[in-house]
């Protein structure tokens, strides 16, 4: 019997709001760190409970205890400062990491979180880190002589954080680069500083790609040096489809069944389909189904609801196909 369809998350779940007013009184003094870090805690813990009930295959720790995906690496690395807010997408103002020295990662990043994540729960919890490309083209850059130098001792960083978790247990590695798509005429920097952040990685190595300019990038892409690459498949009506048609997608798939941009809920009936067309192409042990990208845009409730017809809708294509886990 074939084996397959996977399901998982691409990694960030909805903060939930008790939780997002103690960031802010923690961020104005009035909650202690102390007590702050027992309710990501506990909201992480719900996290994993709830994707248990759901019935996913492969778990994540939900990321609720980082702010920016950018800002948390930069604050717990040597070489970062971080700016005052800027701004970017029309109203939204964040802190941008500043390299103002050589980047040295000094002591774990997120293996003390993925240990908590993983003690939960016998699935296995998916690790869960920023690639250089994107931590480079993300930051303002002060020190460096060039993009290259910066991504590299980025990726050096990374890739003994990715050993790390992987010599604490964890058997499949997420290292998101959502910054290649939009600049193609980097995608050969990228791929060689990715390359360096897994190398030797112990693990079943993946990648999530936004959507982007795929004309350009595919199937270039394919030569990420990773197991996996993930990708947003709904947004786009699953046009990328017709690009594996013209050039065999080569690798492991992560393949996003579900709009994280709309409020909507999806039907099981165009899941199945999306799936479908999917396996006129790919084989079952090629996919990873999931939504199209991190989830912390919409309510607790609103991704509870997506998941859930996700998973029927796998669960019943595995019935109908006879795929197993
Ligand atoms: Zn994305």
């Amino acid at each position: 019997m074939p084996r397959g369809l996977w399901t998982t998350t691409v990694g960030s779940f909805p903060k939930p709001p008790h939780l997002e007013r103690a960031r802010s009184q923690h961020a104005r003094g009035e909650l202690s760190a102390e007590k702050l870090h027992e309710l990501e805690r506990e909201a992480t813990a719900e996290v994993i409970r709830s994707q248990e009930e759901l019935g996913l295959d492969i778990l994540v720790d939900g990321e609720l205890y980082r702010g920016d995906m950018t800002t948390f690496f930069a604050e717990r690395t040597q070489g970062f400062e971080i700016s005052n807010p800027v701004r970017s997408y029309g109203n939204r103002y964040y802190r941008k990491p500043v390299a103002v020295g050589a980047i040295r990662r000094t002591a774990p990043w997120t293996v003390d979180w993925w240990k908590f994540a993983q003690s939960r729960t016998k699935k296995p919890v998916k690790g869960m880190l920023t690639g250089p490309y994107t931590m480079m083209d993300w930051s303002f850059n002060e020190h460096y002589p060039s993009r290259e130098a910066m991504a590299m001792d980025l990726a050096e960083a990374i890739r003994e954080e990715a050993i790390a978790l992987a010599e604490a247990g964890a058997t499949y590695i997420q290292v998101d680069e959502p910054a290649i798509s939009v600049r193609p005429e980097e995608l050969g920097l990228a791929i060689r500083a990715l390359g360096r952040a897994v190398e030797g990685v112990r693990a079943t190595t993946m990648t999530h790609i936004c959507y982007g300019d795929f004309d350009v990038i595919y199937p270039a892409l394919l030569d990420l040096p990773v197991d996996v690459i993930d990708l947003e498949m709904a947004n786009s009506r699953y046009d990328l489809l017709d690009r594996f048609r013209e050039h065999r997608f080569t690798k492991g798939i992560g393949y996003g069944v579900l709009d994280v941009h709309s409020h909507r809920i999806e039907t099981k009936e165009e899941v199945k389909q999306g799936i479908l067309r999917g396996l006129d192409l790919l084989k079952p042990e090629q996919m990873y189904i999931d939504p199209d990208c991190g989830l912390k845009t919409r309510t607790v409730e609103e991704a509870r609801e997506k998941l859930k017809v996700m998973v029927e809708a796998v669960r019943e294509i595995r019935e109908e196909r006879g795929i197993t886990v």
